[in-house]
């Protein structure tokens, strides 16, 4: 039988399969290539189930399909891939104007985490009805000049929500962003069925408690379907090579010809057409300033891993 992770807690997930819901473990080494992953299977994936013949409703997980996509993010800890979702097909990045306050950068990564991964991403910034800082609004407008959507948005007045319903009618789409931004409160307001447990800031704040601590696929009498995933505090992108690094930033594409050289990182190097583009405007200096932090960060992770 063929069925979709619709969620996993400590190696046990709940597969659904001929419209029924199987928890599953995955059978012995059956993934042994994935060894070096944080976690072999994510919600969203395609497996081979075998149900258990004395028990209704457990089986094992045999096989996995290979994923269509999927978004992905460096676990420090385990210093290994961690898989948040795949075959999915948009994500839906999830920010506030204020409380937490905006925080582009991490935007920014997540922007390269979907990008990356194969996924097409949304920007969302909720809480708009807390103010709408000029600041924000022209980094909002940036994300769509790099062909982004972005929209503004307010769980609370509903304002945009139309907007986001027809952004994910008819896909499976994975929200994600810091925890207090109004995930949980936007997908209510999506589809009140959900009735996801909403936090309160301090709480969530605090020490690092989440309402929700793993992904799960979510369905409603609305239709839509989405993956909810845990707050995140700190984005590290996956494995990108650092030459790769900047096809993932989509408004440098017109500028890399102009480089003067092929293998440019347009860092230090001369006659780079990309640091032109910023200094004359073509690029917006905080995004590019995003490329330079994130270009650090993998050199320093690859350096470390040859330690
Ligand atoms: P999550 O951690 O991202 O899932 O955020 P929650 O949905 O739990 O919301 C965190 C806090 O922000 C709660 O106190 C919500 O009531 C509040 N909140 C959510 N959306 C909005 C909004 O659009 N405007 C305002 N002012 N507050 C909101
Ligand atoms: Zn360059």
């Amino acid at each position: 039988m063929t069925g979709v992770v619709r969620s996993g807690i400590n190696n046990i997930y709940a597969v659904e399969a001929d419209g029924l819901t199987y928890e599953c473990r995955i059978k012995g080494k059956v993934l042994k290539d994935e060894e070096r992953a944080h976690n072999p299977i994510a919600v969203g994936d395609i497996v081979a189930v075998e149900p258990d013949a004395h028990t209704a409703g457990r089986g094992v997980i045999l096989s996995r399909e290979k994923r269509r996509n999927s978004l992905a993010r460096w676990n420090r800890n385990t210093k290994s891939l961690q898989t948040l979702a795949a075959n999915v097909d948009l994500l839906v990045v999830v920010s506030s104007f204020a409380d937490p306050p905006f925080r582009p950068r991490f935007i920014d990564r997540m922007l390269v985490a979907a990008l990356s991964g194969g996924v097409p991403p949304l920007v969302a910034v909720n809480k708009c009805d807390l103010g709408r800082n000029p600041e924000t609004l022209a980094r909002i407008a940036g994300f769509r000049a790099c062909g982004y959507p972005a929209l503004v948005v307010s769980a609370r007045t509903g304002e945009g929500l139309a907007e986001l319903k027809a952004a994910i009618r008819d896909k499976v789409a994975v929200f994600a962003g810091q925890s207090g931004t109004g995930k949980s409160s936007l997908l209510n307001a999506l589809e009140p069925a959900f009735s996801l447990k909403v936090g309160e800031i301090s709480a969530k704040y605090g020490r690092g408690a989440h309402t929700t601590s793993f992904a799960a696929m979510l369905s409603g009498p609305a239709g839509f379907t989405v993956v909810d995933t845990p707050g995140i505090r700190e984005l590290d992108v996956a494995d990108v090579p650092v030459e790769e690094l900047r096809f993932f930033f989509p408004e440098f594409t017109k500028y890399l010809p102009d480089c003067q050289f092929p293998s440019c990182l347009h860092r230090d190097e001369p006659a780079c057409a990309v640091k032109a583009a910023v200094e004359e405007g073509g690029i917006i200096y905080d995004r590019y300033d995003s490329y330079l932090r994130l270009l650090a960060d993998l050199e320093a992770r690859r350096e470390a891993a040859y330690d």
